[in-house]
């Protein structure tokens, strides 16, 4: 690989630090609690019209190969041929439905049936090549703090793995019963499922204090145990997700739904930043999107980060139904913040600051200019659930809570500007996921019903078979019960270590 093509990836908080895929995705966060990200965003070097005729994996490695330049064309294969196979459900692994004339692109296909197993299907295998070829030799421990779904999909992806064992931290009380099921039933003997007294934020804050931890770091090495994370401040997370929106986009275009070289728009639905900043990713890559329309549910701090420039996390925590965006400090904006600050980390690492000791930070006027391809916006409560409703009602077609936020703000969007580009709505989870939020916005007569009840029901309604992964958990016991306080994470992780 020639010097001119390759990436290396810088922290966001310190322009000294220099490294290669593979030791960005090892490390996860780096060292000076930076973010890493791309010294340049690499340009697609095949067509959209080239990618129209390929199938998910092969974009997949078009993609990633321009991103992960140490990695052997051997090695990338491996990884993704390892990820994208029968754990998704059809062979096209992000299928497109088309409702009301938008396109909803479904990622929730694979084990755990929400989008975070685009990612966590590979991030083991790419971090596992790492560590061979930086001959680490020590056990990754991954630790990760989930909103309801990163952690099963991490769980699924690391569970079983040698050379790995993963710890996930959630909020005993912030996510849904369906989703606390999934991980409270993880098997394997590398796999630790920890609830927590607080919520997402708490449980962020916690891990991302153990990975600073110098001297928790080196009562590990002592140990011959590493830290990484699968959340997506990891690079290895961040990567794999630009690859389906280039690869809708070239479906689209093969299905000839749009010209070749239309602009089309997305709506993601917004959490941590990961998903929609990944959008960011392939649109510098080469890919014609006009608008990222980030959608928010009542935490809607990023709403008014793109109304008035402030980003401010003080304010009241709601939890809602849509509890994987349930987030007031949404990680990976800092790499966005970083990039209009004019990559300057010690003007990023100001922000970041006054983010940690006083809750908020105020953006320039000129880099607020830069944000012009953005467009924010939320949904109450009520609007998510009258738009699930709605849907149903006219179309049969079923949505989770999540997507549901998205395609309310894609509706307050289309009523504000006109815009009528045609439109990708990204679907982040089924609806079985969520099914009693879901039954109960079509009918509130479906509450009475149990968890199990709904999703038979769901199944009915949708004329959708039930996925495997919750039948999987139907009967499964459980099999993690620890609940600690955030104030005990550190302690609760020595045990499981020492
Ligand atoms: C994680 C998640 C989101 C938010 O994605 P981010 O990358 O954190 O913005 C949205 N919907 C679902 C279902 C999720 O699991």
């Amino acid at each position: 690989m020639d010097n001119s093509t390759q990436v290396f990836y810088k922290s966001t908080r310190d322009s000294n630090k220099k490294v290669q895929a593979s030791q960005a995705i090892l490390q996860g966060l780096s060292e000076d609690g930076g973010l890493f990200v791309p010294d340049h965003i690499p340009t697609l070097d095949k067509s959209l019209r080239e990618l129209s005729e390929m199938e998910y994996k092969e974009v997949a490695y078009e993609v990633m190969k321009l991103f992960l330049t140490d990695f052997t064309k051997e090695e990338l294969t491996d990884c993704i041929q390892k990820a994208y196979d029968s754990k998704f459900d059809t062979n096209v692994i992000a299928p497109i439905t088309e409702a009301e004339g938008a396109y909803y692109l479904e990622l929730f296909h694979g084990a755990t049936i929400a989008f975070k197993d685009m990612a966590l299907s590979i991030l083991p295998h790419l971090m596992i090549t790492s560590a061979k070829k930086n001959n680490a030799k020590e056990q990754i421990v991954i630790l990760t703090a989930t909103s309801g779904d990163t952690g099963k999909a991490a769980l699924a992806g690391f569970a079983g793995v040698k050379g790995a064992k993963i710890i996930v931290f959630y909020p005993k009380n912030g996510v849904s019963p369906i989703q606390e099921k999934q991980m409270v039933t993880q098997k394997g003997d590398n796999a630790y499922v920890i609830g927590i007294h607080g919520n997402f934020d708490d449980a962020q804050t916690g891990v991302k204090k153990l990975f600073a931890d110098k001297e928790l770091e080196k009562w590990m090495k002592e140990r011959g145990l590493r830290f990484s994370s699968a959340n997506s401040i990891n690079i290895g997370r961040l990567v794999p997700q630009v690859v389906y929106y280039v690869y809708s986009y070239a479906r689209l275009l093969k299905e000839g739904r749009i010209s070749d070289g239309e602009e089309i728009n997305v709506v993601v639905p917004t959490g941590n930043f990961g998903n929609i900043l990944a959008a960011f990713y392939a649109r510098n890559m080469g890919a014609p999107i006009a608008k990222l329309i980030c959608a928010s549910n009542e935490n809607k701090v990023l709403y008014d980060f793109f109304c008035t420039g402030n980003y401010d996390r003080n304010r009241e925590f709601v939890l809602t139904s849509s509890p994987s965006m349930d987030i007031l400090i949404s990680s990976n904006l800092e790499r966005l913040i970083y990039r209009i600050a004019g990559e300057d980390s010690e003007k990023n690492s100001e922000f970041m600051t006054q983010l940690s000791e006083k809750g908020s930070y105020k953006i320039t006027e000129e880099m607020r200019d830069k944000l012009k391809d953005f467009y924010g916006n939320y949904a109450s409560e009520q609007e998510t659930a009258q738009r699930i409703k709605e849907l149903y009602e006219d179309t049969g077609y079923v949505i989770d809570t999540h997507t549901a936020v998205a395609s309310a703000v894609y509706q307050k969007y289309k009523k504000e500007t006109g815009d009528e580009r045609k439109t990708v709505i990204v679907s982040t989870a089924s609806p079985f996921k969520f099914s009693r939020s879901v039954m109960n916005a079509i009918d509130k007569k479906y509450d009475s019903m149990t968890d199990f009840e709904l999703v038979d029901e769901l199944s009915k309604i949708a004329n959708v078979k039930v996925p495997n992964a919750i039948e999987e958990i139907r009967t499964a016991p459980v099999l993690h019960d620890t609940v600690c306080d955030k104030s005990e994470m550190k302690a609760v992780v020595e045990k499981i270590l020492g």
